[in-house]
């Protein structure tokens, strides 16, 4: 490659979209902050020239206080990009710049791309940027990412930029006479002590500022931090303030001084439909109730007609066409019978049980990436965070919380942008108590075979454990092992967009892909597994009865910890460790311990034959059970990963295994007491 750029700006100013744009890559395009936790990497399409483009993380300062900040600040200075590109939302253009200010700083060749034009066009602001160019001193391009518009000018400027370098004028002055005189002198003092070699403007700020991790960095005397350090305090004395505030109350003041040339705001609508939405969105009182109620519409059309229709569907076609087509192709072609019986029993009816769930699926991540796309579920993490702060949370988890509603495995890994210790351990263990998609078909098979009535509401209430169950052991976890003050999250709310069907079916597909790949793989190759292991036994005799198989054997040994729950057959206690694996394989594995009859059965036949084993009252308790225990496989490496301690990841998933053993028993033994089956 023959030059980088990379992609600097807040948190929902559109890098990604416009990262799209340029490489032509498909990839998420969300509406919470924190989804970019890592850097991406593409290749700039249209253009001759190589050029590899970075998706930085979005931040608001060069602070080192948060780990996005970190990231980006480090790959600025190390890897020296050939050019920064700035997004800019044009739409919060003030806050924009702050960070604009400090990456000018920096003296890194930098061009600002003023993003969401259309949004600005729309609400009737007007920025001037040529004299927005003036005042900076760097290049502006206004942009539309969601309409792909100015991003071909954008790179031909910042190609430009990158073949003629020419760094962006760091000798602004943001600060009154007084800072900047102090700042000098820490500039002369790093020359003579330092050498020349460094960008000393920057570093004399953020040495006056005291930042840490650049104060670590270089082995600076005694006598030059005693100087720092007294130039310091006095102008922290004599503006009463701490000299980072100082510094960054100057900032704002000079880009009010631009933004009162440049930027001409529409004043003649006071409140934009947006905020108009958010007072009955975000309202006190009607905000938790409408969010379940959006929640439970969806569950209602994802579980009622529609739902159920495609997987009977689904079902008679894989298990019975393509499994009876199998059979006798097979049988015709000379195959063993237990050939025959591995492709039916084992592959078709293993795979075939999760692969009927598929449209389901995309039609709740279809919904979900509705609520995303258009803004709402930012809003709703707004409101949480209202609600649980009075518990002594952050708000700040509600995001990976609600990522776990995909899959534990990012969602954990977004908890990295909690820069305090233990509320991010305390969000990696409540994270899979939110149910992943992956145990959607656990749900929906045993709904269907014994709430037909009320699947949707049943589901419903599954998910709504798993919030009850994380909020309660939040609030235990925090007032025992993991003590401390929640620390304060600040949110922006992104104005509302229409989504886009390109942006919806990407997004869907981006989280459905996976559930589809894993029915090629993992549970293809779990369905081989788990029928050979309840074909024979451990003399690898093939067994008449599979209660005699290995898994037979197996599961007989763990059953009785799971009989006062309700479950206490041995296939359920084999469905819940074959789980580990992926939590899809609870639902292949029932398929095929309990699928041994003729060829052609569907799923008819596994509800009834759970229906012997089951009571509506047991089925439930196990569903508790298989949302609660701990997460798969890839999740348990996740937390491991995160944790970065063997210690707290024993600690999380034996607390989640140990609840999810404590609330199946309670709902089974109470429901017993009051005779509900
Ligand atoms: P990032 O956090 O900076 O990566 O931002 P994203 O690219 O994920 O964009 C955040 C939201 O802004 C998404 O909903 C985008 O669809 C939307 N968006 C991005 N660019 C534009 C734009 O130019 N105009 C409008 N109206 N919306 C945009
Ligand atoms: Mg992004």
């Amino acid at each position: 490659m023959k030059y980088t750029f990379a992609l600097v700006g807040n948190p929902n100013s559109g890098k990604t979209t416009i990262f799209n744009e340029i490489t032509g890559s498909t990839q998420y395009v969300g509406n919470w902050p924190g989804v970019t936790v890592e850097k991406k990497e593409g290749k700039a399409k249209k253009f001759k020239e190589e050029i590899k483009v970075v998706d930085l993380p979005g931040i608001y300062s060069l602070s080192p206080y948060s780990m996005e900040e970190m990231i980006a600040r480090d790959y600025i200075i190390e890897e020296k990009p050939d050019v920064v590109i700035n997004i800019v939302e044009g739409t919060n253009i003030e806050r924009n710049l702050y960070l604009t200010t400090q990456l000018m700083e920096l003296g890194v060749p930098i061009i600002l791309a003023l993003n969401m034009m259309d949004a600005v066009d729309a609400r009737g602001d007007k920025i001037h940027v040529e004299i927005l160019e003036k005042a900076l001193g760097v290049k502006v391009v206004p942009t539309s990412g969601r309409k792909g518009t100015g991003v071909s000018e954008l790179m031909e400027k910042a190609l430009d930029l990158a073949q003629n370098p020419k760094k962006a004028p760091s000798n602004n002055r943001f600060y009154i006479e007084r800072i900047e005189h102090v700042i000098s002198k820490v500039e002369d003092l790093i020359q003579k002590n330092l050498g020349g070699e460094y960008n000393s403007r920057w570093l004399s700020i953020k040495l006056l500022e005291g930042d840490m991790k650049v104060t670590e960095k270089y082995s600076l005397s005694e006598n030059f931090l005693a100087t720092i350090k007294y130039y310091r305090e006095k102008m922290e004395e004599k503006y009463d303030n701490d000299f980072e505030t100082i510094i960054a109350d100057n900032r704002y003041r000079s880009i009010s001084k631009i933004l009162g040339n440049a930027y001409k705001k529409n004043t003649s609508t006071s409140l934009t439909l947006s905020d108009k939405i958010d007072k009955v969105v975000t309202h006190r009182v009607i905000a938790i109730p409408l969010f379940l109620f959006l929640m439970f519409g969806i569950f209602q059309i994802t579980f009622g007609g529609f739902g159920s229709f495609t997987i009977d569907y689904l079902d008679v076609l894989l298990n019975e066409r393509l499994g009876g087509l199998v059979a006798r192709g097979l049988e015709v072609a000379g195959g063993s019978p237990l050939l025959i019986a591995l492709v039916v029993y084992g592959i078709i009816a293993g795979v075939g049980s999760i692969l009927i769930f598929v449209p389901q699926i995309m039609l709740l991540f279809f919904f979900l990436s509705i609520l995303e796309d258009s803004g709402y579920m930012a809003r709703s993490a707004f409101v949480m965070d209202r609600f649980l702060r009075k518990l002594g949370l952050t708000g700040k988890s509600f995001i990976p919380l609600l990522m776990g509603f995909g899959c534990s495995v990012p969602a954990v890994m977004a908890a990295r942008t909690l820069e305090n210790e233990k509320d991010r351990k305390l969000t990696i263990i409540l994270t899979p108590f939110m149910s992943c998609g992956a145990r959607l078909p656990i749900y929906a098979l045993f709904a269907a075979a014994f709430f037909s009535q009320n699947q949707s509401l049943v589901i419903f209430s599954i998910y709504l454990l798993g919030i009850v169950v994380a909020v309660l052991s939040g609030i235990l976890l925090k007032k025992t092992v993991l003590k401390g003050d929640a620390a304060p999250f600040v949110m922006e709310l992104p104005p509302y967009r229409i989504p886009t069907f390109k942006g919806l079916m990407i997004h869907m597909w981006d989280r459905g892909k996976g559930f589809i790949k894993k029915a090629g793989t993992v549970i293809f190759a779990a369905s081989v597994v788990i029928w050979f292991f309840q074909t024979f036994s451990f003399s690898f005799q093939m067994v008449e009865n599979p209660q005699e198989s290995i898994l037979g054997v197996l599961g007989g040994v763990i059953a009785p910890i799971f009989s006062p729950l309700g479950f206490g057959d041995w296939r359920s206690s084999v469905a819940l460790l074959t789980g580990l694996v992926a939590k899809e394989i609870v639902v292949t594995t029932m398929g095929i311990l309990h699928g041994m009859g003729e060829v052609g059965e569907n799923s008819a036949e596994l509800t009834t034959a759970l229906q012997s084993v089951f009571t509506p009252l047991k089925a439930y308790s196990f569903m508790a059970f298989t949302l609660l225990y701990m997460p798969c496989i890839a999740a348990f490496g996740a937390i491991k990963r995160e944790m970065n301690s063997w210690k707290w990841t024993l600690f999380a998933v034996g607390y989640q295994t140990g609840i999810a053993w404590l609330v199946a028993f309670l709902i089974f033994q109470i429901g017993s007491l009051l005779k509900l089956g």
